[in-house]
């Protein structure tokens, strides 16, 4: 299978997990972001009042949408035509390159602003227009953090979610040769003074797009920061690059989805900034791009339409089932190794590369079943991640161990003589390695388990021996 997100990590999985699990500062700055972000969402939620209706409003749009999605993308591609845009389908993420250095050959650009865009991190849009030798600069803060610590983000809208305050501040002090204080106010200065004259200069504008509204031809982003504007506007031409599903029909679905994303994300009620761009610069606006491209990025997007799996194609990318995983919340984003992150990462990424590469991600989840209540369009997250399971158990990729484990269990609840014998044996051996009730060092893949928290003995008697005491009086 072709492998379509570019950020595939050399570190194995287990590998990953173990290092973040032993670094206490992504713990602490995880946690608090994590903290933030979840509670805005619950109160965004409260202040709407039916909140469930809305999710399911939001889930009928997007579930119309990925149904009816070639009549759509060919809407939106005739309304950006009329507007004066050029539409660009690429059927994967070199194809979506390619075209993007093309335009870039073609504007003898030196250099590029981005505002924050994920389909342009599954891509490696950055590392291949670096080796053009132009200079491409992220101006979304959390972008800017990253890019200047030479990492890639570790959450769909906070990208810098795993850095403190401080770690932000020493790394600016670095780039400004300066020391700078660990206060919001000085160091968000510093990143506006380093980029005022990135957006100035810029020969391109590169963006993502929230949602593309299929009536009219805009593409619309969300930002706090005011840097989407300046990306789209300042330079002489602006490429827009969306994934195939991104499409909102109508204005009025536009305001639900809008309203789902925006407090999904933060918890705000809006952005700051809401920005409809719709063709290049007309005659009578007072700013804008001479020219304006959107690129439509499939990479393996269509092969999950009329699967079982489509539902994930609903996503809106607003970051919410990130914030409420636990498991997320213990090794941040870069343990799971790909573009995405948290439940949807772990949906998404074995559909988009395969089991080979993202094999391990799928079991990356205690199926708490948080992130599926936390999705503002409804998205089953943990039931498409125990279809994963299964489906990889069908193929043969469950590890020997496993399979022989499970089909010992089968045998042996099978047949209640042996299971009853079975569970005896159990609890004697586990004589061996407890203390008390309590098992603290497992040993093989228990070991993993007993690292971090404590397994309990298997009881002296089973269920139905109790039963049967309770029932004679003699427990
Ligand atoms: S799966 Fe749902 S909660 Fe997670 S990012 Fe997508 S829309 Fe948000």
């Amino acid at each position: 299978m072709k492998q379509t997100q570019t950020q595939a990590e050399p570190i194995p999985f287990y590998r990953r997990v173990d290092e973040a699990l032993k670094d206490p500062m992504l713990q602490k700055a995880v946690t608090i972001a994590q903290d933030r972000l979840r509670n805005g969402r619950i109160q965004a939620g409260e202040i709407l009042g039916n909140v469930d209706e809305w999710r399911k409003r939001a889930e009928e749009i997007r579930r119309h949408t990925i149904e009816n999605l070639d009549s759509y993308l060919e809407q939106l591609a005739a309304n950006v035509q009329k507007a004066g845009g050029k539409v660009h389908f690429a059927s994967d993420g070199d194809e979506a390159v390619s075209i993007i250095k093309t335009i870039a050959q073609e504007k003898q650009a030196r250099s590029v602003v981005k505002s924050k865009s994920m389909v342009t991190e599954e891509i490696g849009l950055n590392e291949a227009l670096e080796e053009m030798n132009i200079d491409v600069a992220e101006t979304d803060l959390g972008e800017y953090i990253i890019q200047l610590a030479g990492e890639k983000p570790s959450h769909i809208i906070a990208p810098a979610i795993h850095k403190t305050r401080e770690q932000v501040a020493e790394l600016f002090s670095e780039k400004g040769k300066k020391r700078l204080s660990s206060e919001t106010p000085e160091l968000t200065a510093f990143a506006r003074e380093q980029l005022r004259n990135k957006f100035i200069n810029a020969d391109i504008g590169i963006s993502g797009c929230n949602f593309a509204v299929a009536e009219s031809g805009s593409v619309v982003l969300v930002s706090n920061e005011g840097n989407a504007r300046m990306t789209t506007t300042l330079p002489k031409t602006h490429i827009a690059v969306m994934g195939m599903e991104r499409i909102a029909p109508t204005w009025r679905d536009l305001d639900v989805l809008l309203s789902m994303l925006v407090r999904s994300a933060t918890g705000q009620k809006i952005s700051v900034y809401v920005t409809a761009l719709t063709g290049p610069r007309r005659a009578e606006d007072a700013d804008g791009p001479e020219e304006f491209h959107l690129v439509v990025l499939d990479n393996g997007r269509s092969d999950i339409l009329g699967t079982k799996y489509q539902d994930v194609l609903h996503c809106i990318r607003c970051g919410a089932c990130l914030n409420v995983c636990p498991v997320y919340r213990h090794i941040g984003g870069h343990a799971y190794g790909g573009v995405y992150s948290g439940p949807i990462g772990a949906v998404l990424s074995p559909l988009l590369d395969g089991y080979d590469q993202w094999g391990e991600l799928p079991y990356a989840s205690s199926l708490c079943g948080a992130c599926t209540e936390a999705c503002p369009v409804r998205i089953p997250l943990h039931d498409l991640l125990i279809e994963h399971r299964q489906d990889m158990v069908n193929q043969g990729d469950a590890p020997m161990g496993e399979r022989l484990l499970m089909k010992a269990y089968g045998f042996s609840t099978s047949r209640p003589g042996l299971y009853e014998k079975a569970l005896k044996w159990g609890y004697r051996a586990a004589g061996f390695i407890s203390d008390g009730d309590t098992i603290k060092k497992g040993p093989g893949p228990l070991k993993g388990w007993t690292d971090h928290r404590d397994f309990p003995r298997p009881a002296s008697q089973s269920f139905r021996e109790w039963w049967q005491k309770e029932k004679k009086g003699d427990s």
